[in-house]
């Protein structure tokens, strides 16, 4: 990793910008690290601490969900308090310039609609932590309520139209993407004709098709991220640093 990045680096980013009348932003675990949220697989990430729950014990076990529940409690105490940063702010100057036209993110932190983009703007493809849903009818659940549930009977909460398993609305490893949320992606990927991914170490599938398909429909892409990922070698511009410190720069 560089220390610093070239003023020719900042130079072409910002020319490429420039010349792209439709940019797609492609975020990740990392654009979020400058905000105190703790990526999945920087040395002292998530998963140096605790293994994920595959959407398959959840289901299949009663420990593995509470388990899910305690960490989603803990998390979403975290997200509450954690403030959007210069990579956050500088999508919000270009889509407030009309060329940011959506943001596509595999976060569920919540800070791209904290840090002022519209919400229409903004697809979460791996969902949303601030509420629960039956995996069965979707019917939703307020966190507070399954809250309640897990501290009075020390169980799972159960969806009070059909009694099925209740969830946190992400998308956990092993679970089907959302299909329209994908279908827009999709769609929003194939029609830019910039695509810039920020802190994505672009191994979580199928997500990390995204910015290959914008790619092979003709858009430029650049990718920034402290470690290198297997696009780079296709990438218009690759920049390993630190997100905010290259962004900040950008108008
Ligand atoms: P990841 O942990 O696999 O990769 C993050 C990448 O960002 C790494 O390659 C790392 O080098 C880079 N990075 C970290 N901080 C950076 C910085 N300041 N500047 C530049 N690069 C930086 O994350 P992923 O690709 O998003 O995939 C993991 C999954 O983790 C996603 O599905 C996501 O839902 C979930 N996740 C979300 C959050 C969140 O919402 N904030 C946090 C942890 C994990
Ligand atoms: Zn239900």
């Amino acid at each position: 990793m560089q220390d610093r990045i070239s003023a020719a680096q900042s130079e072409t980013l910002q020319k490429l910008i420039d010349q792209a009348t439709s940019i797609v932003a492609f975020t990740g675990a990392g654009i979020s690290t400058e905000s105190g949220i703790p990526d999945f697989r920087s040395p002292n990430g998530i998963w140096s601490k605790m293994q994920p729950i595959q959407y398959d014990e959840f289901v299949s076990s009663e420990k593995a969900r509470l388990e899910d529940w305690r960490r989603r409690f803990v998390m979403n105490e975290e997200f509450a308090t954690a403030q959007a940063n210069e990579g956050h702010k500088a999508l919000v100057r270009l889509s407030k310039a009309g060329k940011l036209v959506c943001t596509i993110t595999q976060n569920i932190d919540g800070l791209h609609q904290k840090s002022g983009l519209p919400e229409k703007d903004v697809i979460e493809i791996h969902g949303n932590s601030t509420y629960g849903a039956c995996l069965d009818c979707s019917t939703p659940l307020s966190l507070e309520d399954a809250k309640q549930t897990i501290t009075e009977s020390q169980k799972s909460p159960r969806c009070n139209q059909c009694g099925g398993l209740v969830k946190a609305a992400v998308i956990s490893f092993g679970q089907a993407m959302p299909e329209k949320k994908m279908a827009d992606a999709l769609e929003h990927v194939s029609g830019c004709d910039l695509l810039i991914v920020l802190g994505s170490s672009l191994v979580v599938f199928p997500a990390a098709r995204l910015p290959e398909i914008a790619k092979q429909n003709g858009a430029r892409l650049v990718i920034i991220n402290r470690e290198p990922t297997h696009l780079d070698a296709v990438a218009d511009l690759c920049i390993n640093g630190e997100i905010g410190a290259i962004m900040e720069t950008v108008r």
